[in-house]
């Protein structure tokens, strides 16, 4: 049996970058990582089909893993608040996250930013899979989120206490904000994540006011630069996402309500946005009347606002960062990774190369633990490459089909696609509905009927 070195891929190469896609190019893998991209007919005659082995399938394309800019690797596919923070105890929320990791993995994302995590799951997830016990992407974690009275994490009522298995930590003073980033810090995160407004999930028409004034924002920003973290913040308002990006945050989550004001501080201050309309999308199509505390036309009203606000964004020079928001169940795992970037096209009016890019390299910014190591096929990057049949830059949709990936690479080795077995929910992991519904007598029948 041959022992190869590692691998040689031919096909189409879009390298994550804006660069023109090379027709027909080559990638060399040696190792776990890149060692030559480029023209095929100038590849250096010592990497051959004797060395390396060679995989030059037909009408293919070659382009790094993608760059997830949004998930919830602890959330387990919650279908309510009320699972998110009180149900399922953190052992079993650690293992599950374990095993929806591989699912995310085998749909062709091999890193991923972790917007906010229940407990501290997304931290041990990150260590797990990089001390290589278990697979799955390579994760930039965010802890809690950092929440007050008005962020969309404190949404249970004031007479209980802040439930301790919520994706929050609640601060009530100002004084409270630089102890509430130091321990996220040293609860061993990447990044800062801010509840910098409501959201429509959680409280009806709630996108008109910013959690916390512009001094507070500048307070949490700078004590996280000085302890070298980066700091996004969920912000859907006009006022939330314009003090955060005059107040220096590097990511902006959301951002629909964007106005000029917003993108000139963006601008200003080198501040991103990733939008994950994703999930909207997705509570529009899923064709309920109602979605969380809103009704469907709410999600509608913030699309057309973002679809507009954002490609202001975009045109001016902010860069858009392609997220899923998988973790919930209106975005479960594995499934939508990869339809952020259709929605780029279809509704922001972007190229596919530039969606592509929003996905892979664009993401790496958030991701300062592996920055200079993925998101781009070029030599000395780690080979996290996806190997997949037709080519993306005409029809985008092609990389939500992930089963029909010939390969998915990760640090230079094809990742273990056997499906995961199906789960079964356990009881502790639900809300406990009585009945959904009224059951009423009905004198007429003189039976029971179940009414809404
Ligand atoms: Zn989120």
């Amino acid at each position: 049996m041959t022992t190869y070195k590692g691998y040689l891929l031919k096909g189409k190469v879009i390298d994550g970058t804006l660069n023109n896609p090379i027709e027909n190019g080559a990638v060399v893998i040696d190792g776990e990582r890149i060692v030559w991209v480029g023209e095929a007919q100038l590849l250096p005659p010592h990497y051959n089909a004797n060395e390396y082995e060679l995989i030059d399938l037909p009408g293919r394309s070659i382009m790094p893993g993608l760059v997830d800019g949004h998930t919830h690797i602890s959330f387990g596919e919650s279908r309510s608040e009320e699972e998110n923070a009180l149900y399922t105890p953190v052992e079993f929320r650690a293992i599950k996250a374990l095993y929806y990791s591989k699912k995310v993995l085998q749909a062709g994302v091999t890193s991923a930013f972790d917007a906010a995590t229940t407990y501290a799951v997304a931290q041990a997830v990150r260590d797990a899979i990089d001390s290589g016990m278990y697979p799955g992407p390579r994760f930039t974690v965010s802890g809690k989120q950092i929440t007050n009275r008005q962020g969309l994490e404190d949404s249970f009522p004031s007479n209980m206490e802040f439930p301790p298995g919520q994706a929050a930590v609640l601060v009530k003073t100002k004084s409270d904000l630089v102890e509430a980033v130091r321990l996220q810090v040293k609860e061993e995160v990447d990044a800062i994540k801010v509840s910098g407004s409501n959201d429509n999930l959680i409280t009806p028409d709630a996108l008109g006011v910013s959690a916390f004034t512009l001094e507070e924002l500048q307070i949490i920003a700078n004590e996280t630069h000085r302890l070298g973290k980066i700091c996004s913040i969920h912000a859907r308002s006009t006022e939330s996402a314009r003090d955060a990006a005059l107040a220096g945050f590097d990511n902006i989550f959301h951002a629909s309500y964007l106005d000029e004001a917003g993108i000139e501080a963006c601008l200003k201050n080198n501040c991103v946005i990733t939008p994950t309309l994703t999930l909207l999308v997705n509570l529009i199509e899923a064709d309920t009347a109602m979605a969380g505390a809103s009704s469907s036309s709410a999600f509608k009203r913030e699309v057309e606002a973002a679809s507009k606000n954002l490609r202001k964004a975009y045109d001016a020079g902010v860069p858009l960062l392609a997220g899923s928001e998988s973790g919930w169940s209106p975005v479960p795992y594995g499934n939508w990774h990869a339809r952020e970037m259709q929605i780029f096209v279809d509704i922001l009016g972007m190229s596919p190369l530039e969606a592509i890019h929003a996905n892979t390299l664009a993401v790496t910014r958030l991701m300062p633990r592996y920055k200079n190591d993925i998101g781009k096929l070029e030599a000395g990057r780690l080979a996290d490459i996806l190997v997949l049949p037709g080519d993306p830059t005409k029809d985008i949709t092609l990389l939500q089909k992930p089963s029909r990936f010939d390969y998915i690479f990760q640090g230079g080795q094809p990742i273990d696609r056997t499906p995961l077995p199906t789960r079964k929910r356990r009881w502790y992991e639900r809300t406990k509905t009585f009945l959904a519904g009224l059951y009423v007598y009905n004198e007429e029948t003189g039976q029971g009927q179940l009414i809404d």
